[in-house]
């Protein structure tokens, strides 16, 4: 227990029903080790209210008001996966912060973690969760992500956690030689995860999977 939030779990939050939902993943062909332990230490359920909790192990996205949701734990994997594909990262941009849980997840898988989120209330509240569980390795900046966060250099990673019609420019700008960028584009229910990959001889563009995810916006709000 660390404050309000209840780290460790029971019942419906419990170890055993952390490891079914590992089980689920790598049935689903999640095989990193790095990232299903992070994901089975990981309380999902701190991320989603309280009255959602004894949802949190199963494989399904969860709603996180303001008409946002915390996206399924396969994807959560997936992207953490593809992104940590070709070795370690040290810096890592994220964008859409919403419940904080995909930040936690890379936390504890990379360098450090910079995560840009456009709804002020949402920042907050994962804000302190990120806190109650102890990362020191996350920023997070209030604003438009499809900017990029200015005046903080380039990133060896990148993750997009709203699908944008297109790869944002800005972020390909921002991804150093070597990056690897992962996130959904597309509109409406025509979305696919793409893996953008930065070398000196240019960027390439590889389509993985149909996804679904709430549409990356523009401004803020709060
Ligand atoms: N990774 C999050 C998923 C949240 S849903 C989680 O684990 O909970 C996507 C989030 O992206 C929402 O919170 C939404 O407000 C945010 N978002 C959408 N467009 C954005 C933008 N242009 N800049 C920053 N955040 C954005």
């Amino acid at each position: 227990m660390s404050g309000t939030f209840d780290l460790t779990g029971s019942g419906f939050t419990s170890a055993r029903t952390r490891d079914r939902l590992m089980a689920r993943l790598m049935t689903q062909g999640i095989s990193d080790p790095h990232v299903l332990d992070v994901m089975r230490q990981t309380p999902r359920h701190v991320f989603v209210d309280e009255a959602l909790a004894h949802r949190a192990y199963e494989d399904t996205a969860l709603p996180i008001g303001h008409s946002q949701t915390l996206s399924q734990p396969y994807i959560v994997a997936r992207m953490s996966e593809i992104l940590l594909a070709a070795g370690a990262r040290q810096k890592v941009l994220e964008i859409g912060t919403g419940s904080g849980y995909q930040t936690a997840v890379l936390a504890q898988l990379v360098g450090t973690v910079h995560s840009i989120e456009r709804i002020k209330a949402l920042q907050d509240k994962a804000r302190e969760r990120l806190k109650a569980m102890g990362l020191n390795n996350v920023r997070l900046r209030h604003a438009d992500g499809m900017q990029g966060w200015p005046g903080e250099g380039e990133y060896d990673g990148i993750i997009g956690t709203a699908a944008a019609l297109g790869v944002p420019p800005a972020l390909i700008d921002l991804l150093a030689i070597g990056g690897r960028m992962v996130l959904p584009v597309g509109a409406g229910q025509r979305q696919s995860l793409v893996l953008v990959c930065k070398t000196a001889d240019g960027v390439s563009q590889e389509i993985i999977e149909p996804v679904h995810f709430v549409p990356m916006l523009g401004g803020v709000v709060g």
